[in-house]
């Protein structure tokens, strides 16, 4: 069989099997309406009522009304955004997120902009880390909304969202953080962190696609952004997607097991091990996002003299899934918006490389990388023009 290894796990995951044999009977057995009076559209809303207050659980929540079930992140943080700074734009219209924010954050306040708000976009220092003495310096009193996200989906890096979160609950300024990339990889606390909103994706920790949640506080007002039924109660309308909605609970609490540390630190040390390795088998190679502070299963790199879609297509010959940038942008000639914040040259930013790992790598998947990679890099580097090194 032709060898597969995936290190795209930032761009999505399997599904665990647990999920799938949780979801099965609401596709074919438990299919009613949530909506209906029936007994199965009764039993399809009491499992939609039970998954939300084992997430409102996991993730800190003090009531399970406080979940908000959508299509995924990017509607969670369209929501979230567009839905606070609409509600509260009598207060104010200046909101503030980060440079390095994923399209779905990114381009909803640059929508934002465009229709009357004005935004101030948090720099980053070179490791992506957002500066909250600036952010202290931006707040004004006319300022309603925060939204950083709580880790990159790029460089990996981990953001200070709790000393955030406090500096925002003192000026009673909304917080919205999109943990899209970090729910499931590092702990989660919606109370801890004070946040007023967070998003999550299932599909980003071994539950389905299109399927997320927006955990929105207690008191903050959204304004809808879809009109139709009073679902979600009035906050998001549709039909609720039953199978999806089971599935990303499932998730969430198998991803949050007992066995949760010890999952964590068996891929930090494969990741360990990646990092390492590739710094020292190649030269100008560099490691972006911190070195520390970052998603347990993140290695990126960018890599002087190269093409980082050359890289790709290289280690897919090899049956090798990693990607350059986020998945959204690859495929784009422009390069990374989060490289080009932290301060990384254009030219280099083009090579850049991002391997993310999951609960299926294992150390001879790490190894096979280091036994090809280096080579990918010398090859490459002889033919590019760019290369005087
Ligand atoms: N936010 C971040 C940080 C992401 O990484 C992604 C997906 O890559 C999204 C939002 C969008 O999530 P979804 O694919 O569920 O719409």
């Amino acid at each position: 069989m032709k060898k597969f290894i995936y290190l795209d796990h930032a761009a999505t995951t399997p599904v665990h099997p647990e999920v799938i044999n949780e979801m099965l009977p609401y596709f074919t057995q438990k299919y009613g309406n949530p909506s209906s009076i029936y007994s199965i559209g009764r039993e399809a809303h009491t499992s939609i009522e039970n998954a939300r207050e084992k997430i409102a659980r996991i993730l800190g929540a003090s009531n399970s009304n406080e979940i908000i079930f959508t299509s995924g992140g990017t509607e969670s943080d369209n929501l979230a955004i567009k839905g606070i700074a609409e509600a509260y734009k009598d207060k104010g219209k200046h909101i503030i997120t980060s440079s390095i924010e994923h399209h779905a954050v990114m381009h909803t306040f640059e929508y934002l902009q465009k229709n009357g708000f004005e935004v101030t976009y948090l720099p980053v220092d070179k490791y992506g880390i957002v500066d909250i003495e600036q952010l202290k310096k931006y707040l004004r009193d006319d300022t309603t909304l925060v939204s950083v996200m709580t880790a990159n989906n790029e460089a990996g890096t981990i953001e200070p969202i709790k000393d955030i979160g406090k500096l925002l609950k003192e000026k009673n300024i909304f917080f919205h953080t999109d943990a899209v990339q970090a729910a499931g990889s590092i702990p989660i606390n919606v109370t801890d962190l004070s946040v007023s909103a967070l998003s999550l994706s299932a599909h980003k920790f071994y539950g389905p696609k299109g399927i997320g949640a927006l955990y929105l506080r207690r008191g903050v007002n959204v304004i809808p952004q879809n009109q139709g039924g009073a679902q979600e109660r009035g906050k998001r309308a549709g039909t609720e997607n039953t199978p999806g909605i089971i599935g990303m609970a499932k998730a969430l609490e198998l991803a949050y097991d007992e066995n949760f540390e010890e999952k964590k630190q068996r891929i930090m040390n494969l990741r360990t091990k990646l990092i390492e390795g590739v710094l020292s088998s190649i030269d100008k190679s560099h490691l972006t996002g911190h070195p520390e502070n970052r998603l347990p299963n993140n290695a990126s790199f960018v890599f002087e003299y190269v093409e980082g879609e050359s890289i790709l297509l290289n280690l897919d010959l090899l049956g090798i899934a990693a990607s350059s940038g986020s998945a959204c942008t690859s495929g784009s000639l422009e390069p990374s918006h989060v490289l080009k914040a932290m301060g990384i040259p254009v030219e280099m930013a083009h090579g850049s490389l991002r391997m993310t790992l999951g609960t299926g790598t294992t150390e001879e998947d790490i190894d096979y990388v280091l036994e090809h990679l280096p080579a990918i890099i010398k090859k490459l580097r002889a033919m590019s023009p760019l290369n005087r090194g």
